[in-house]
């Protein structure tokens, strides 16, 4: 079988020993070389091109509850688990110790370890025993799992819970939290443990300046990107058609795979950017010297944009 593997960023270092299984069982192997940020990006294009019949996504899980499916590509999602040292989350439990029940989220990476965490936090610390809880997002499939555009499975439990613990690697996937209750990151890789509400204050703080930026803005770029889970091109004519009813002069739609910082800055005619692809783009607002705005926020916009115009 003609087979294209797919790996994110972090993982396209294990790309040779997993091809080498394939090949040993006949098949004939394809390395996608693009870069891969989620499971919300399948390498379609590439496996039609070269004829694949089937495509091996590593490390994420399916993104939504609907299945991609293309006629004559098999679509397998293979997760990536990594086993990490869970110790930096007892060394963890001292800031914990005020809260009893506890919200517990991670990423698709380190699910195989959820149980194990739920024993810390209920045996760690026998003077403040922990009851866990964990929900099941929308686009993040797995219980107890997050995404970067998705933290769902931590702000539902935000009216059962006194605190939420997510538990990996990075700030990118907390700081999507929403839930107003205590929030703490414990990273394995960092062995660091904080609590996070001061930095996801200040990402709000500096996302709501950037609508106030946009709602002035006299030319809007929409972003939409073709990857397979971004690719919302209803939504951005919509958002278009709005926001000149809205009175902003002048809107364009801006169609991209990758969405490249260095090619929108070349544009040089936009004030503020729209995405309706990848939401944590707004994250990289500096990397393109504008203010960019989510998608969901369009009617915040369209408000203040019309209350600016009257
Ligand atoms: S849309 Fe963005 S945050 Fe969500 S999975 Fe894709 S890259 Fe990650």
């Amino acid at each position: 079988m003609r087979i294209l593997l797919q790996f994110p960023q972090g993982l396209k270092m294990h790309a040779l020993q997993e091809a080498a299984k394939f090949e040993q069982s006949g098949h004939e192997v394809f390395l996608s070389a693009t870069a891969c940020w989620g499971a919300c990006d399948l390498a379609l294009e590439e496996a039609k091109a070269i004829g694949a019949e089937r495509l091996v996504h590593y490390g994420h899980a399916q993104f939504g509850d609907k299945p991609v499916v293309v006629r004559g590509i098999e679509i397998e999602y293979r997760l990536y688990p990594i086993t990490v040292d869970l110790g930096v989350l007892k060394e963890a439990l001292p800031l914990l110790k005020d809260y009893k029940k506890i919200g517990l989220v991670t990423t698709v990476s380190h699910i195989h370890q959820l149980d194990d965490m739920k024993k810390i936090l209920a045996e760690g610390d026998p003077a403040h025993p922990h009851q866990t809880f964990t929900s099941r997002g929308g686009l993040a499939i797995l219980e107890g799992q997050v995404l970067g555009c998705d933290s769902s499975a931590a702000d539902k439990l935000a009216g059962k819970v006194d605190a939420l613990l997510y538990f990996g690697g990075g700030e990118f996937h907390p700081l999507g939290i929403k839930a107003d209750k205590p929030v703490f990151a414990v990273n394995p890789y960092a062995r660091s443990s904080m609590q996070i509400n001061d930095i996801i204050r200040r990402k709000q703080k500096k996302e709501q300046g950037m609508l106030i930026a946009t709602a002035q803005a006299k030319r809007i770029g929409i972003l939409v990107s073709t990857k397979s889970g971004q690719f919302n091109i209803h939504a951005a004519e919509n958002a278009k058609k709005k926001l000149l009813a809205a009175g902003i002069p002048q809107v364009s739609i801006l169609v991209t795979g990758e969405v490249d910082f260095n090619s929108l800055q070349d544009f040089n005619s936009f004030d503020a950017y729209i995405t309706t692809a990848c939401p944590r783009l707004v994250d990289d607002s500096e990397r393109v010297g504008k203010p960019i705005v989510n998608l969901a926020q369009l009617p915040a916009l369209l408000k203040m944009a019309k209350e600016l115009k009257n």
